[in-house]
């Protein structure tokens, strides 16, 4: 929802804690995901990411979310899809040069990352070009996946 977009960037510190919580709670439940196998359980887990993400952020179900190091701001949401920092057009006051109705994701992302006080989600961080493979997948269990993998492979216990 656009309305919401403006809101979940100025709210950007809680609502990263809160993820930071869930996120623990869904590598905690790793194994259970893997016995019931996670490509069953994409299509449940990207329907209810699209309805909240979707309200909160006005995300756009990329599948590959980035918004924990663009202040909560969707970049998908830019007409551009720029990802990594902002065109030139952005217009004096914040406004998109494509769709001047709306304020330019990457003015949001700044406002949001200024919320962020910590160092853990850098607005610099370069990102990857898009993975179309992966729209409309749930990026949180695929976060989830990977970081469990990690975890693993580090040898320590989910
Ligand atoms: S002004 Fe911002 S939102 Fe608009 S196209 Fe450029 S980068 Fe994207």
């Amino acid at each position: 929802m656009y309305r919401m977009r403006s809101w979940s960037v100025r709210n950007a510190r809680w609502l990263k804690k809160l993820y930071a919580g869930f996120e623990r709670v869904l590598l905690w439940l790793d194994p259970l995901f893997r016995r019931i196998g996670y490509k069953r359980l994409d299509a449940p887990f990207a329907a209810i990411e699209k309805v909240t993400k979707g309200f909160l952020l006005d995300s756009q179900n990329c599948g590959q979310c980035i918004v924990g190091f663009t202040g909560l701001s969707c970049p998908m949401n830019c007409p551009k899809k720029m990802r990594n920092g902002p065109c030139g057009g952005v217009s004096g006051d914040g406004r998109c040069e494509v769709d001047p109705e709306m304020t330019c994701v990457w003015v949001l992302a700044w406002e949001g990352n200024k919320q962020i006080t910590n160092d853990d989600y850098p607005l610099q961080v370069v990102q990857p070009p898009v993975d179309h493979r992966l729209i409309g997948k749930s990026a949180w269990l695929r976060e989830v996946r990977l970081k469990a993998d990690e975890l693993a492979s580090d040898g320590h216990a989910v």
